[in-house]
């Protein structure tokens, strides 16, 4: 962070991340897209700490500045304060993700001349390139974001490149020797959490059955549960139900779940941030949606399986079912994960 007290005399852009892993990988390709059109300046990123290792995996950021408030606060005397220092970096751009007006109001602050973002909560005078969203039919999250490198319009980007992390093998190699875990044994990670809510959490029992299935046809295979400290009472039920798996939920760095993602032979997530990590560092991945539209966010990797029952309540988008029984997910059997997952395992052998 002390790079964001100095003087710099190159113009810089600087983008203000959003606060969800998730939407942090998927304004990746806007990234791609502003490196091309400011070759020679570098985009600074502004994020939380908690998304912040994400955007550090991005090769078109030269810095990632955390983001000193409270989650929520307004604290307007500190964002005065931080859009001082925003100014002394000098930035001829700044394109804000979030939709807030807290967060549309640091580039004003700090003088930031082109200030461009979606109307959000009527930023009008904060924002001065304005772009639209239709709320009856909203954008995908990746045109979403990538819609802001160009002039407003009412298209929808089309043809725009696909999110993209960078993991180099030290880091890989780092982790595995740091966790334990053997660089020769087949590697696949299950992210059994949803921060959102439970409603898209695909059942314990299923985690286990399926762990327990390519446990029986690969021995070997080192299969992990992924996910923050939030997750560990779901990754404590798995352990419970098939001991074997290796519980990481809180236990790693988000830095290093991306290092052994990067590393596995097939992820299995529910729709959550460590999919979206997954599908950009374009590893096999098998997608587990209930309550949400595999259409709005979906996997981009090469080998990519959306699971969905389509239920006639669904997306419903709660975090809890209101309809109390999560059919969506509970009727979702192993052996529809199982089915893709062997073929994957397969190919990678
Ligand atoms: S209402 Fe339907 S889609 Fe929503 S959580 Fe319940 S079962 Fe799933």
């Amino acid at each position: 962070m002390a790079e964001s007290f100095t003087l710099l005399v190159m113009p810089r852009v600087l983008v203000i991340a959003p606060n969800w892993i998730g939407d942090c990988v998927m304004a990746q390709p806007l990234l791609t897209l502003l490196k091309k059109e400011y070759p020679n300046q570098p985009i600074d990123v502004l994020a939380p700490s908690w998304v912040a290792p994400v955007l550090r995996a991005m090769a078109e950021v030269d810095t990632v500045l955390e983001t000193p408030f409270k989650h929520g606060a307004l604290q307007l005397r500190e964002r005065w304060r931080f859009a001082q220092i925003l100014r002394r970096r000098g930035y001829s751009a700044a394109y804000v993700l979030p939709n807030t007006i807290k967060f549309a109001l640091l580039p004003w602050l700090a003088g930031i001349k082109k200030r461009v973002g979606y109307k959000g909560e009527s930023r009008y005078g904060l924002i001065n390139i304005m772009h639209h969203d239709d709320a009856a039919a909203p954008r995908a999250m990746v045109p979403f974001y990538s819609a802001l490198a160009s002039a407003p319009t009412d298209k929808v980007p089309t043809q725009l490149p696909r999110p993209a992390l960078l993991v180099t093998q030290t880091q890989i190699d780092e982790v595995l020797t740091a966790l334990g875990l053997s660089a020769k044994n087949k590697l696949i990670a299950f992210a059994p959490g949803a921060e959102f809510g439970n409603a898209k959490r695909w059942p314990t029992m299923h985690f286990a059955r399926l762990a327990s299935s390519i446990l029986q046809s690969y021995p070997d295979a080192q299969i992990v549960l992924l996910g923050s400290s939030k997750d560990n009472a779901v990754c404590d039920e798995i352990k419970a139900l098939c001991p074997s798996v290796h519980h990481l939920a809180g236990k790693t760095s988000l830095t290093q779940a991306i290092a052994l993602i990067a590393s596995s032979a097939a992820i299995v997530s529910n729709d959550s941030g460590l999919l979206h990590i997954a599908s950009a560092l374009n590893r096999p991945v098998i997608a587990i949606y209930g309550p949400t539209d595999p259409g709005h966010a979906p996997p981009f990797s090469d080998i990519a399986h959306s699971l969905s029952l389509r239920l006639a309540c669904a997306p419903c988008k709660q975090r809890e079912c209101p309809l109390g029984h999560q059919d969506c997910m509970q009727k979702l059997p192993e052996e529809m994960v199982w089915q893709p997952l062997q073929v994957i395992l397969r190919v990678s052998a």
